[in-house]
């Protein structure tokens, strides 16, 4: 029986389409993957569902009535609660408390006993048995608290729970619970909808599979009629056209890692990486892809294992060695770590220059406008872009800026950019890509992260794959977008 429908459901963001028509039935007691590679618009459905925003058009109806979730209490009145990839559990509450929040029922708010018998009950359901509701969630482990965050939602009758890539950064063990549980909310008669990139997990786990592509569906399936090829044949559609390349690895080996490994994050790596080649760790969310270059750049103190940056062996998790080692970084999150917002473009750029331009401190007129003119041209920078905060650009451009003023810096051997266009524009990842292939020109290893087909086979000499904290495969330039796919995914190379 349907439990949930969606007709026709459309959204734009400024004149983006994200989705459009898309149609999705929901039935009760079932457990329902929603799966298409990044951009396809599944965090539309899920944040159109949840009531965090309203459609353009179409309709979503719960139990036969058409219903408008324009907020996430509308959403919870309807019985749809969403389990959020960013945990929305507070970690200095306790447990019960927790399981409170947000809670439109505040007839059982009131009543201790009530309330204690009811969080015991949802507790139980999901096999927490050990966890006592006055015990502080911080004494809980990330999985645990994925858990009562489920529990939450049972607690507060949800009919349709949804779980945004529930068990992206948790480890095997922790994940089987959340399997265990997500099968005994479908058991009690509640319908969940699955959201995730582990595609064995999806087909293991899940009854039907829906498939989106460029803001559509393009087909709901039983699982067992689903592969892990056919699941992927159907998010990509007809097999992107690679041109093959013949850039191999070349120049000498500026960075060796061995053994390199993060407890919890990835499992002991090995590489050699070479000047003049650029190299991407292809990884979803939780494979450790990420984790690896903020090791690297001396950013994660459990690093354990040796590299070496030239012929020197570096002391990890010190961000200043790193540096001095001539390894840049530039996070995905470019506000935070890498540049100064508030100050121009042109400081930006120079910033790491000012030792080696001045006498005595001080930088000449003339040497400063020089400098300042070569990188302008370099990153493609006008004059209007060079004196505004760097803040104020938009994201292609700040990334630019970073990239550009690391290729200045005397002494940069190493380049490491963690998911560099992750949102930015056509415009502005081309430009990039760009700066990142002149850098390659110019000597400097590059290694980046991302999960963009495009940029994985268009971009690098060499794509690692990276599934769950292991390295699966290593692949020259031309390896097709659907291979790389199935190894992000499935964890294990195409048979
Ligand atoms: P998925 O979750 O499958 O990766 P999304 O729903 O996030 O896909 O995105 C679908 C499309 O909508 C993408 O092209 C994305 O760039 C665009 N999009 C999503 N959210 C926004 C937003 N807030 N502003 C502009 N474009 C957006």
């Amino acid at each position: 029986m349907s439990l949930v429908r969606v007709e026709g459901l459309s959204k734009s963001y400024a004149g983006t389409v994200a989705i459009d028509g898309v149609d999705l039935e929901i039935r009760a007691g079932e457990i329902h993957a929603l799966c298409g590679h990044n951009g396809a618009g599944k965090s539309t459905v899920v944040r159109l569902l949840s009531g965090q925003e309203s459609p353009d058009g179409g309709t979503i109806v719960v139990d036969g009535d058409p219903v408008e979730l324009k907020t996430r209490r509308d959403a919870q009145t309807a019985g749809v609660a969403l389990v959020d990839q960013e945990l929305s559990v507070v970690p200095s509450l306790t447990v019960g408390e927790n399981l409170l929040l947000g809670d439109r029922d505040a007839g059982w708010l009131n009543r201790r006993g009530a309330q204690r018998r009811r969080a015991r009950q949802v507790l139980d359901a999901l096999g927490l048995t050990h966890v006592r509701p006055e015990q502080p969630l911080s004494t809980l482990g990330l999985g645990e608290r994925q858990l009562v965050e489920i529990a939450r939602a049972l607690g507060q009758r949800a009919r349709l729970v949804i779980l945004d890539e529930p068990t992206a950064t948790l480890t095997d063990v922790e994940s089987e619970h959340v399997y265990a549980a997500v099968r005994s909310v479908a058991a009690a008669g509640c319908a969940v909808l699955f959201v995730s990139h582990r595609l064995g997990e999806v087909l293991a786990l899940c009854d039907r599979v829906t498939v989106m592509r460029d803001g559509a569906v393009v087909t709901t399936n039983d699982a067992a009629e689903l592969t892990v090829p056919t699941l992927i044949r159907h998010m990509l559609g007809e097999a992107p056209e690679t041109a093959p390349r013949s850039r191999a690895e070349s120049g000498d080996t500026v960075l060796e890692l061995a053994s390199v490994r993060v407890p919890d994050r990835f499992g002991a790596l090995s590489l050699r990486v070479r000047s003049g080649t650029i190299y991407a760790i292809a990884g979803q969310l939780g494979s450790g892809a990420s984790d690896v270059l903020r090791g690297l750049a001396g950013l994660v103190p459990a690093m354990a294992g040796d590299v070496t940056v030239g012929s020197t062996r570096l002391r990890l998790a010190d961000p200043v060695a790193a540096a001095r080692s001539g390894i840049a970084f530039a996070s995905n999150d470019r506000k935070s770590e890498g540049l100064f917002l508030d100050r121009s473009t042109a400081v930006n750029l120079l910033a790491t220059r000012i030792p080696a331009l001045s006498r005595f401190g001080l930088v000449g007129p003339r040497r400063w406008t020089e400098t300042e003119s070569r990188m302008a041209e370099l990153c493609g920078f006008s004059d209007r872009q060079l004196g505004q905060p760097v803040g104020r650009l938009s994201g292609g451009n700040q990334q630019k800026a970073f990239v550009g003023r690391s290729l200045e810096r005397p002494g940069t051997r190493v380049l490491l950019l963690d998911d560099p266009t992750r949102g930015v524009d056509v415009g502005g990842r081309s430009a990039v890509h760009r700066l990142i292939r002149e850098a390659a020109a110019r000597g400097v290893a590059v290694v980046f992260s991302s999960t963009e087909l495009d940029e994985l086979v268009d971009l690098a000499d060499v794509v690692l794959t990276m599934y769950q904290g292991r390295l699966v495969a290593r692949h020259s330039s031309g390896v097709p977008g659907d291979v790389l796919l199935y190894e992000m995914t499935h964890g294990v190379e195409p048979g």
